[in-house]
């Protein structure tokens, strides 16, 4: 797996210090009480269970599958809502997790529905955001890492389904891709 990557991009020394000081940040911006995570999986699940471990306050986590990739690596454009449930979120504040920022087209689509199911306020936060112009607008409240606009993989990130257990954030060979 490793053997697959060109050069590692954010090593996961790099990113542990980053997440505390995110963890930190939520921490200070939220009202008490209990805040409503949710999770969208499986890219965010990674970064979800290492910032989530350093905010001490009572939360309820939530998953949401959405799929906006279908394992390649160009945007769809399409958000698709997976589940048959949605998450309890009326009257709650919301903390969206979401792995990166790319177009925003997923962010924004469930950004939207979670105001539509009632959320207070919902707030978001990525691992890496790619600078690169939104095709819908929208930015998240907290970013891990701004990247060049590149396919990366690892730290929950995925490769058709592969490299997500990487812990680092690295770009792939293009021999892997082939
Ligand atoms: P957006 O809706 O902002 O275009 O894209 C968000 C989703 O696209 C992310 O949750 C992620 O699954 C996928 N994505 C966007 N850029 C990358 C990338 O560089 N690498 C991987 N593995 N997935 C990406
Ligand atoms: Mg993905």
């Amino acid at each position: 797996m490793r053997n697959d990557i060109e050069r590692v991009l954010i090593d996961e020394a790099v990113i542990e210090k980053r997440l505390d000081g995110m963890a930190k940040d939520i921490e200070r911006d939220f009202p008490g009480g209990t805040l409503v995570v949710i999770i969208l999986l499986k890219g965010a699940l990674v970064f979800a269970a290492d910032l989530l471990r350093r905010v001490p306050r009572p939360l309820i986590i939530e998953c949401l599958n959405v799929a906006s990739y279908h394992g390649g690596t160009e945007s769809s454009g399409k958000v698709d809502f997976l589940d048959r449930h949605f998450p309890e979120v009326k009257d709650h504040h919301v903390l969206l997790l979401d792995d990166i920022l790319d177009t925003g087209r997923t962010l924004h689509a469930v950004r939207q529905r979670l105001i539509e199911e009632g959320a207070v306020a919902v707030h978001t936060a990525v691992l890496l955001a790619k600078d690169k112009p939104r095709a819908e607008e929208v930015e998240a409240d907290y970013v891990g890492f701004e990247i060049a606009d590149e396919f990366v993989v690892g730290y929950g990130l995925d490769y058709q389904g592969k490299y997500r257990n990487l812990p680092f954030v690295g770009v792939l060979k293009l021999s892997a891709t082939s």
